[in-house]
């Protein structure tokens, strides 16, 4: 393990196996792995790259199969890191990329706050739900998205609205080069217990439905139109 010595407040590790941080359990070692303190102290470690550095954002792995040679570049870790979560506005919920999808869901039915419950059993983070258009139960992050903060790899930061991406099943195309560090999601009012409620009931059917605590990346087909691969 090595300490980052040009002022950043992160974790740099050197030749670090990939296979601990991801639900496959596999995949050699990244040449860097770098766990950021914060969204600024993130926006600077990128800024300081070699512009041709090859990048690879790690949420908690969940969707995410590493070859045995490992990485030859730089893994940026959100997960651990990037982990806040707090209302900005009545309804808002602002949500940073490594916050888990349960803690969110947990969040939000806390402030009784509806409309992401089904985020509570997807395995990953809010900012690899991003990357993919994350969904479950007929849930789907992306719409709930106001608006999304990211990062270019000179660590400039910006602003972007759902208008700005193309959003399909699983599916997420947007401005190239830029990777997310946070999302605004409007939610509706709602009540805290019947949210909780929905919360566990989804549990229990996603823990009757699937194969949960086994090495995978969750479902690996394709939901046919108006109906649902898992039996
Ligand atoms: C048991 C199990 C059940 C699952 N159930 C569901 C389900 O019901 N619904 C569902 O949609 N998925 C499901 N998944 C898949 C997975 O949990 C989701 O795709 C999740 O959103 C991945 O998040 P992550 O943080 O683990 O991303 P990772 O696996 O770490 O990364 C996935 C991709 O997102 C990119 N990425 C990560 N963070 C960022 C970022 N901040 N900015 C830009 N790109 C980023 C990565 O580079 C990578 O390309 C399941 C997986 C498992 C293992």
């Amino acid at each position: 393990m090595e300490r980052h010595r040009t002022g950043l407040r992160g974790e740099l590790l050197i030749d670090e196996p990939l296979a601990g941080y991801t639900t496959w359990r596999v995949g050699g070692p990244a040449r860097r792995l770098y766990r950021p303190a914060d969204a600024e102290d993130l926006a600077r470690f990128l800024a300081g790259l070699d512009p041709d550095e090859p990048l690879l954002w790690l949420g908690l792995g969940s969707n995410l199969l590493v070859r045995d040679g490992g990485f030859p570049g730089t893994v940026l870790a959100l997960q651990g890191a990037l982990d806040d979560i707090w209302l900005d506005g009545p309804e808002v919920v602002r949500v940073e990329a490594g916050v888990s999808c349960a803690k969110a869901a947990r969040f939000a039915a806390r402030e009784g706050l509806c409309g992401i419950e089904f985020l509570a059993g997807i395995p990953g983070t809010l900012g690899g739900a991003l990357a993919m258009n994350a969904g479950a139960f007929g849930g789907e992050i992306w719409k709930q998205v106001q608006k999304v903060l990211t990062v270019d790899r000179c660590g400039a930061m910006r602003e972007r609205r759902p208008r700005d991406y193309e959003i399909g099943y699983r599916e997420v195309r947007g401005p190239r080069g830029e990777w997310f560090l946070a999302a605004w999601l409007a939610l509706q009012p709602g009540d805290t217990d019947a949210a909780r409620r929905r919360i566990r009931s989804l549990l229990v059917k996603r823990n009757a439905s699937q194969p949960i605590g086994q090495r995978s990346c969750g479902s690996v087909f394709r939901n046919p139109p108006g109906d649902h691969a898992a039996r």
